[in-house]
């Protein structure tokens, strides 16, 4: 009798679908990452805890937190309110992504909601408009991540904004200071994001001549920003030729320069000192790794090796009449001490990711690929300066969804070294993943499935 109650027992047990769910774990922390839900700088690991920031629902800031030691997560939890994303049936704009640091006393800062700002806000001097509002918000107290303020001291005309952190402390924020026709700039807080000196233009946007078919044409950029050795930042960038009345997306060339942060100097591979804003010409004569031609590139990513000699990243494809321009493959320059060498590093067309370089014919590339009708991340090797990859390491296999990757989140933990989404089919919202040497950080399903279906 007493056997058959236990049987009994088991089986409801067995049966009950709580008993299972509530232990199922998923491979993802979340999947209200909402649109192309991040961007470069968004996650530091502080004191134990990797902290990481995204795009999420209405375009919001969202942070999340994960205890190493605990193995838990926090969060997320909504940050910061973007201007943008507010309107039923809206493009999503993407551009207002959160970029995360964390100071010295442990609060947490985002930037985000950017895409040049409007008008009302006042006068954009140094770059022209387009939506949204540059904003700061910090944590209220230090390591908790529930509650947020917004602090009024940065400028709202911004995009793509994106925090450095030095070994001094020194924080720097990059932004384009406004639409496509703006310049690049920076600001340093050396309070804890309290202040910030006033912004320094570093590459500049100009109206050139135009043609029958575009009467209006500018120099833009596309700028990217990574540390160096020491505190140094090393900079990839490429160039935008923007028009009008016809827009696209024509972009050329390839270009690296160096920020010496201790002594602000701003130079080009060979040590010479870079004036600065730079102009087209004179980074055509100071700063080019490749001239694309008629080929149209994407923007990659500066690195340096332990010794501090350069290489970058960037994507390239014919133009072949789109807007966009064609598919694009990813090339691989180094700079040997008198030339830029390198090309196309023969990964599958689409590859794109993040770039490492530690010793020096060692290059590794960590970028998500289409494998048949998936999807995934993976680490590619080659140990002699790009001259063939191996694919050394899955480390987010088999997914359905198509991927975006985070840069390296800063003072990474190695089981939390960058952040990765992906978008889930038929809707706009993304799983996001916080991924290391042991792969993705998995989680409860009943924690990390929060998204409204
Ligand atoms: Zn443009």
């Amino acid at each position: 009798m007493r056997y058959l109650l236990v049987m009994a027992l088991m089986l409801m047990i067995l049966s009950t679908p709580f008993a299972q769910t509530e232990q199922t774990k998923v491979d993802y922390l979340s999947n209200n990452g909402f649109g192309n839900s991040v961007i470069g700088h968004a996650g530091e690991y502080y004191d134990g805890i990797t902290y990481i920031a995204y795009q999420g629902p209405l375009e919001d800031a969202y942070v999340a937190a994960y205890d190493h030691k605990a193995n838990s997560w926090v969060g997320p939890y909504k940050a910061g309110i973007s201007t943008m994303g507010k309107t039923a049936g809206k493009k999503i704009d993407n551009h207002g992504k959160p970029t995360l640091v964390v100071d010295s006393q442990g609060y947490i800062h985002l930037v985000f909601g950017g895409h040049g700002g409007t008008p009302d806000l006042g006068k954009n001097r140094l770059g022209n408009y387009h939506d949204g509002k540059q904003m700061h918000v910090v944590s209220k107290r230090p390591k908790d991540i529930t509650e947020w303020e917004v602090v009024d001291n940065i400028t709202p005309f911004g995009t793509y904004s994106q925090f450095l952190k030095m070994d001094n402390g020194n924080i720097y924020l990059f932004y384009r200071h406004g639409a496509h026709r703006s310049n690049w700039v920076y600001q340093i807080s050396k309070d804890d994001c309290q202040t910030f000196s006033p912004p320094v233009s570093i590459v500049l946007t100009k109206e050139i001549e135009g043609t029958e078919t575009y009467p209006v044409q500018y120099d833009s950029w596309y700028l990217n920003f990574n540390r160096g050795n020491d505190n140094d930042i090393v900079v990839a960038f490429n160039y935008h030729l923007c028009k009008g009345p016809k827009h696209d997306g024509e972009r050329h060339n390839a270009y690296y320069m160096k920020f010496d942060t201790d002594s602000q100097e701003w130079l080009n591979v060979k040590g010479e000192k870079l004036k600065l804003p730079i102009t087209k010409e004179y980074a055509d004569e100071m700063a080019l790794v490749r001239n694309s031609g008629e080929r149209w590139t994407h923007n990659g990513m500066a690195a340096v090796d332990k010794k501090g000699r350069p290489q970058i990243t960037s994507y390239e494809g014919a133009h072949d009449g789109l807007k966009h321009g064609g598919p694009k493959d990813l090339m691989h320059y180094y700079w040997n001490g008198e030339d830029w060498l390198g090309g196309n590093v023969g990964l599958p067309t689409g590859a794109k990711g993040y770039l490492q370089a530690s010793k020096k014919q060692e290059i590794n590339l960590l970028v998500h690929t289409k494998v048949g009708k998936t999807t995934e991340v993976a680490k590619w090797k080659s140990a002699s300066r790009a001259e063939k990859f191996k694919k050394a390491a899955v480390l987010l296999p088999n997914k359905s969804g198509r991927i975006l990757l985070s840069k390296m989140i800063r003072n990474a933990h190695p089981n939390a070294r960058f952040l990765a989404a992906e978008k889930i089919k038929g809707s706009n919202y993304t799983k996001m993943y916080l991924i290391g040497a042991q792969g993705p950080i998995e989680r409860l399903q009943i924690e990390a499935d929060i998204a409204k279906k």
